[in-house]
């Protein structure tokens, strides 16, 4: 109990309190992690860095056009290509040139991440990329695509969640296809027989 204003306590009581309190954390697990001797586990979905999956990215600009900051870069070309069957229309399409993000402006919002419709962009929970030069701190789409690799993989969908369409619509092809295989299977085999009972 601290002492009453105007009665002075215990002599040494304090150098007691202090001796407890040391002797108690002593005793205690550290938490402190020794980065970087020893890396921190961060949960998956840390915001690190921002990866771009070029493949599907369509150059719609959304993300460009939505980020608060205004750091992400996109330049890109039209393109046509031939009509899909003959007397059709030519079709043109956006071919990225550059895609990059400045990550000295970026703040870590998601906001690009969220308006992508085609799933171009992911969170990275990597977040040793410090520059002794700040204009090393954008991205271009190379370095970008490569952190692809260090996205960690979706969650697994709930049993009773409903199939993804993609997956679905997969599925269904391979079915039908082994189906046509083990009919044309079937049929060879029938003719195989027919033939040697005619012989
Ligand atoms: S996280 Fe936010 S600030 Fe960073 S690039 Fe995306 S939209 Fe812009
Ligand atoms: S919103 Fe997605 S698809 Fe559109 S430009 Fe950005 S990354 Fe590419």
């Amino acid at each position: 109990m601290a002492p009453l204003p105007g009665i002075p306590g215990i002599p040494g009581s304090g150098l007691a309190k202090g001796l407890a309190v040391t002797l108690r954390t002593m005793t205690k697990r550290t938490v402190t992690a020794q980065y970087p001797d020893a890396l921190p586990e961060l949960p998956p979905r840390s915001r690190g860095v921002i990866a771009l999956f070029e493949e599907n990215c369509t150059v719609c600009m959304l993300c460009a056009r939505e980020c608060p900051d205004w750091c992400i870069y996109i330049d890109s070309h039209k393109e046509t290509a031939p009509p899909a069957a003959p007397g059709g229309r030519e079709r043109s399409r956006n071919v990225l040139d550059r895609f990059a993000i400045d990550f000295s402006l970026c703040m870590y919002c998601g906001i690009c991440i969220e308006v992508c419709p085609f799933d171009a962009l992911f969170w990275s929970p990597e977040f040793e990329y410090a520059e002794t030069d700040i204009l090393d701190l954008t991205h271009e789409r190379d370095k970008l695509r490569d952190w692809m690799w260090t996205v960690p993989a979706p969650p697994a969908l709930d049993p009773a969640a409903e199939e993804p369409k993609e997956i679905a619509a997969a599925r269904k092809a391979a079915e039908k296809a082994a189906a046509a295989a083990e009919a044309a299977r079937r049929d060879q085999g029938s003719r195989d027989d027919q033939d040697e009972g005619d012989a």
